[in-house]
């Protein structure tokens, strides 16, 4: 390994993951991880959940804990956003006039929430649900008695819905596709978790949209494709992500619905990586190109691209999988899920315990 410095563009769990495996691998040149959020790398994971649910305290969501990056001699630069990356010149600058010159690049950028344009949208009492911030945002309005429009039938809509209606809220879900988790899993489980939420007290609207957010100043309602509207105190909006590539194309690299990398998350610049959301990986298992929205996808690709910076490759070559906690269950999912597949159930939905194949 020649590289002299290291720099890493995001502090989410694919930058981290990239920081954390350099060292582990006695790699001794400089590590520069850099951030736009105020926190140490973190698991997202938990944000809709336990976080939310104030179960979970913030340092337990922290990859490694404060003291591990001085420790390690990793130089975070947090709440700072890289403005510009001059691929000829190798140096990546920041606000500020400061600049800094790299032999390896990782581009982590991750993604951001896709926000809704409707009337309304700029309303007090809309949120969205992607890091720590957002979560304090609104956590404490979170309270018996609130009524709490969902828009978007995905995990995050899901799971929150789960934790608002445990702590007694009046809870309805607006979903555009005609199920929720359509675009994760079969219509059966769709159907199931459908079950679940009403059981539990969750109103789900599907096949319909927010047409505006109504309310003075403050949101009091949500008015849906449908005609209906919907009394909302807080409304959580969880409609997908967008990758964020935006420094990947300014500099030229290949895109094709992400960062385009290799199976050792190269782009086509040899000397720049890229990891987590916001990459398009071939995957020799499923025998296709994908862009893949998970956490162990993050970590792995930014296990492979550090291997790869020290000169030990180790292909990226994994089956996707995911998890959710919603209530008391936990559903486990490995493999994608496309539209028209055979699904073949082992066990009892009625009781709750099964696979779907
Ligand atoms: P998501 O999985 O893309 O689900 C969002 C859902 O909202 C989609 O069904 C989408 O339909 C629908 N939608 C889009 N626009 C809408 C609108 N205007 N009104 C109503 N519904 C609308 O995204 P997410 O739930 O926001 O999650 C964001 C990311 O975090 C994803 O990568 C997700 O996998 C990840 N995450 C994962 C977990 C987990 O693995 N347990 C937990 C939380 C979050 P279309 O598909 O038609 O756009």
């Amino acid at each position: 390994m020649t590289a002299n410095t290291i720099v890493i563009i995001g502090a989410g769990e694919a930058g981290g993951q990239t920081a954390i495996t350099l060292r582990q691998n006695g790699y001794e040149g400089r590590v520069v991880l850099i951030g736009d959020e105020a926190y140490v790398p973190y698991e997202r994971p938990p944000l809709s959940k336990a976080f939310l649910a104030g179960e979970a305290e913030l340092e337990r969501m922290y990859m490694r804990g404060a003291d591990f990056y001085p420790e390690n001699k990793i130089e975070l630069k947090l709440s700072t956003r890289v403005e510009r990356i001059d691929r000829a010149g190798k140096s990546v600058s920041l606000p500020g006039g400061e600049t800094l010159a790299y032999d390896k690049l990782m581009i982590a950028t991750g993604g951001r929430v896709r926000k809704m344009t409707c009337p309304g949208a700029d309303l007090t009492g809309v949120h969205y649900l992607r890091n720590i911030d957002d979560v304090l945002g609104f956590r404490s309005q979170v309270a018996a008695g609130k009524n709490i429009a969902i828009v978007g039938g995905g995990y995050i809509g899901l799971e929150v819905a789960a934790v608002a209606v445990k702590r007694g809220c009046n809870v309805t879900v607006i979903e555009a596709t005609d199920r929720v988790l359509s675009r994760v899993t079969s219509p059966e489980m769709s159907a199931f978790y459908t079950d679940v939420h009403t059981q539990a007290g969750v109103k789900i609207i599907t096949a319909a949209t927010v047409t505006s957010f109504g309310g003075t100043g403050k949101l009091t309602g949500v008015v849906c494709s449908t005609g209906q509207t919907i009394p909302a105190d807080l409304a959580i909006v969880g409609i997908g992500i967008i990758p964020n590539v935006e420094l990947a194309q300014s500099i030229g690299l290949a895109l094709d619905n992400g960062i385009v990398v290799n199976e050792f998350a190269q782009t086509t610049d040899p000397d720049i990586y890229s990891a987590g959301d916001c990459t398009n990986h071939p995957n020799d298992v499923l025998g296709r190109r994908l862009r893949l929205e998970s956490v162990p996808n993050a970590l792995s690709q930014g296990k492979a691209a550090a291997l790869h910076m020290l000169g030990k490759p180790e292909k990226y070559a994994e089956v996707p999988w995911f998890w959710s906690d919603q209530y008391d269950l936990k559903l486990q999912m490995t493999g994608i899920n496309d539209p028209g597949d055979t699904i073949v159930i082992r066990g009892s939905m009625a009781e709750r315990k099964f696979s779907a194949c």
